[in-house]
């Protein structure tokens, strides 16, 4: 499932795609993706990417004359270019470019979404404007991380998960992140001390970092629950297996209704007290 890291990389690979083309013709089909927005307004698209911004797990797409798109990928959403003959299933809209290429917003499952929308409006859009603050683009501090999820009752990765909070972060992120910081997906924000705050700080940048890196070199961006698709991730999908750090084997358990997956000696459900923190 495309989180911050996979998002980033549509990001990239749509200003690549469209760098210095131009969009002729916009179509898109009869579908659930573009609920919630205008078809007509989509159709009408056309001309030069103006600018492509981000926020958490949403695309902001500004064309020329104003016409704007909000993404969302959902689950199984993704942004392919391909020849202007070539059949894409499950190609949902398309972005014909002047070179004949086509840019296909994909999408098995449909529960992404595609909003056509004035560009200058997209930030204000209800979905876009409650977001909290992206690692990428705001560049979280350790005294912004504490204060976006400090006072939050929730089991540390269900805090992390919270748009409102943080966005960007999902199942896999936020569990690689509390993996790599070495702690429990179920300890209370509350009981952090100072430097396993600073310990999580890092390794949401850690995570992400990665990820973007991992991803990068593939023209097609592969999500890890494709068939066939490698598991680049430290902890995220690998319950039963041993932990690559201290080998204890990976557990598993639900959390908000989604798989939380962390090693028992390596995130401990109590914290090491420190003499000093
Ligand atoms: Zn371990």
């Amino acid at each position: 499932m495309p989180e911050l890291p996979e998002v980033e990389l549509a990001r990239r690979q749509l200003e690549r795609w469209l760098d210095g083309r131009k969009v002729v013709r916009a179509e898109a089909d009869k579908t659930r993706i573009l609920r919630g927005g205008d078809r007509e307004r989509f159709l009408k698209l056309k001309g030069r990417l103006v600018r492509a911004d981000r926020r958490g797990k949403y695309l902001l797409l500004s064309f020329e004359g104003g016409q704007g798109v909000l993404a969302h990928l959902g689950m199984t959403g993704k942004f392919l270019r391909r020849g202007a003959a070539d059949l894409v299933p499950w190609s949902r809209a398309r972005l014909v470019l002047d070179d004949a290429s086509v840019v296909h917003y994909r999408d098995p499952r449909m529960f992404g979404q595609l909003v056509a929308a004035p560009s200058e409006g997209l930030r204000a859009l209800k979905a876009v404007a409650k977001l909290g603050l992206d690692p990428l683009a705001d560049g979280l501090t350790v005294e912004q991380l504490i204060e976006a999820i400090g006072d939050s009752r929730q089991a540390l990765k269900v805090a992390l998960m919270d748009q409102t909070r943080i966005t960007g972060l999902g199942n896999i992120h936020a569990a690689e992140a509390l993996f790599r910081a070495r702690l429990h997906p179920g300890r209370k924000p509350k009981s952090l001390e100072p430097k396993e705050w600073r310990a999580l700080h890092k390794a949401i940048h850690a995570a992400l970092s990665f990820a973007l890196a991992a991803e990068d070199s593939e023209d097609e961006i592969a999500y890890v629950e494709e068939p066939g698709a490698k598991n680049p991730f430290l902890i995220y999908g690998r319950a039963g297996t041993p932990c690559r750090r201290c080998r204890t084997p990976v557990k598993a358990f639900t959390q908000a209704g989604r798989t939380t997956h962390f090693c028992p000696r390596c995130q401990p459900k109590r914290p090491k007290r420190s003499p000093q923190t």
